[in-house]
């Protein structure tokens, strides 16, 4: 489940800040998730909705998984361990 957006209702997609893998921009430019640049705000928030409102979302868990499932699906190869 994606968190709705508080201000417009629309459904988020996950906010990454960082220098994004190349997955990442190829479904930031699909619309499946959002990049917010490489300098990480003091309380940065983790969901975009289509509009570009941003809000933090305090279920870090579901972020993650969400944020993992869309690089998967772009073929990303997570390091082993
Ligand atoms: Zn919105």
């Amino acid at each position: 489940m994606s968190p709705t957006c508080p201000e417009c209702g629309a459904t988020g997609v996950p906010l990454m800040f960082g220098l994004p893998v190349p997955e990442a921009h190829q479904a930031a430019r699909n619309g499946d998730l959002a990049l917010g640049g490489c300098l990480l705000p003091e309380e940065p928030p983790n969901w975009q909705c289509p509009r570009q409102h941003q809000w933090r979302d305090a279920d870090e868990e579901a972020w993650e998984n969400r944020l993992l499932a869309v690089l998967l699906a772009y073929g990303y190869q997570p390091m082993e361990a």
